[in-house]
């Protein structure tokens, strides 16, 4: 992909082809309420290219058949792609084995697959869990549900006001009984990118694993799960412009080795009787039932047009972008911002005057502005501040400064009405 340097009005630095970028988007040409649709809700889910759509419309189409069972040409065909996609994700994240690649349905699931698993296997009653304040509610209730469980308690790492997590206190919420620390690496409310490569130094200190919510994370600059050393590693494609119902857990072999599985069925086994059963290697342990093949194979498609367009020139456009928004917003006077970490992904979350997020969210909305307003999935992100919820807009490397000119014009028009 052709990359050209523009200046924004305000002087910062475009250096991905926009224009050019949106082409590939075909949602993002649609309007709503008459007026060019403005899509700041990327932190919930991204728009899809067309070379994804094309990619899942095509293995419908010519591919189609169920994997790893049949002696057919379709099924043979399919089971190559989907282990082609294994591959592809592999690589993306910079595993050492594809064996370490487990596919889920998302986030969520690989996270609930996580706590199971692992828990029923190294969790035990008086142990302990460590998730920090800001996790999303994924990071927070299946770990949640794993202590009430087994008998075990969940210790939680706080953060600053302005959204940095204080990780001088985690060192001090350790204890021989801490069996695993769950934390994200980009909070989808703040914004904030936390350090998570110290957080498993640290925890590797004293012999606790890791596991990082990549749901955010996974798209803010070039993934390295070797090198950040987490144990697991969680993400969604539909959040990396990817299709829904399909996701990651990235986990090191040596864990997911010794994991009970989470769900029993087909794929998963390698001898069933009555009188038992053994499973089958890695990562197929894990991956019971009709696993959503099409849709890794979309996930697939999406990472290799990321890396076409260029991971770390997206993000450092994003970067600008979300700064640029940062310093629109507050010129307008009366709008408090959630999460001014120095490190920080392009989401800003926000309040303007006494409004209530819900009736910004409305106007916006009205106005052609798609943002996300409430809780966002954080409830004691939310209650930290006291508060209602926010209003939050998440951009991605197709949204332009004309976008965030629209949405800061929307807010000004919020002012307006609520005087
Ligand atoms: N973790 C974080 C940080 C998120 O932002 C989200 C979704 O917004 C999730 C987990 C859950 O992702 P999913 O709904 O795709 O499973």
């Amino acid at each position: 992909m052709d990359t050209v340097k523009q200046q924004s009005a305000d002087g910062l630095t475009q250096s991905l082809n926009v224009e050019k970028i949106r082409q590939d988007f075909p949602i993002l040409s649609r309007e709503v309420y008459g007026m060019p649709l403005v899509y700041l809700d990327n932190a919930a889910t991204t728009q899809k290219p067309k070379a994804v759509l094309d990619r899942v419309a095509y293995f419908y189409n010519q591919i189609n058949g169920n994997i790893h069972r049949g002696v057919h040409k379709l099924s043979e065909e399919s089971t190559q792609e989907y282990e082609n996609a294994r591959e592809v994700v592999r690589n993306f994240i910079n595993a050492r084995k594809t064996s370490e690649v487990v596919f889920t349905s998302g986030t969520t699931a690989s996270i609930n697959l996580a706590a199971y698993s692992f828990g029923e296997v190294f969790v035990h009653s008086g142990d302990e869990v460590v998730v920090s304040e800001m996790e999303h509610h994924s990071n927070i209730v299946p770990w949640q549900l794993l202590c009430e469980r087994k008998g075990a308690s969940l210790k939680i790492l706080p953060f600053r006001d302005d959204g940095q997590l204080c990780i001088d206190q985690l060192e001090g919420l350790l204890t021989p009984r801490t069996k695993i620390i769950a934390v994200t690496q980009v909070s989808n409310t703040l914004g904030t990118v936390n350090p998570v490569k110290e957080i498993v130094r640290i925890a590797h200190n004293h012999g606790i694993p890791v596991l990082v919510d990549g749901a955010q994370g996974v798209k803010h600059g070039n993934i390295d799960v070797q090198d950040i050393d987490a144990d697991f590693y969680a993400f969604s494609g539909h959040k990396i412009y990817g299709p829904t119902g399909i996701g990651v857990l990235y986990g090191k072999e040596n864990w997911l080795e010794k994991m009970v599985p989470w769900q029993g069925g087909g794929d998963m086994i390698n001898r069933v009787t009555f009188a038992k059963t053994t499973f089958n290697e890695l990562p197929f342990k894990f991956e019971a039932g009709t696993a959503n093949y099409i849709g890794a194979s979309g996930l697939a498609a999406a990472l290799d047009y990321y890396t076409k367009i260029g991971v770390s020139a997206a993000t450092a456009y994003e970067s600008d972008l979300i700064q640029y928004a940062t310093r629109k917003l507050s010129e307008i006077g009366g709008i408090r911002i959630f999460g001014t970490a120095p490190d920080k992904a392009a989401i800003i979350s926000f309040l303007v005057d006494n409004v209530h997020p819900y009736d910004t969210g409305m106007i916006l909305d009205k106005l052609g502005v798609a943002v996300r307003t409430g809780n966002h999935c954080t409830q004691p992100v939310i209650d930290h501040y006291g508060i209602d919820g926010t209003v939050r807009a998440s951009l991605a490397f197709y949204n332009t400064y004309d976008e965030v000119d629209r949405l800061v014009e929307a807010v000004q028009r919020v002012k307006e009405i609520f005087g």
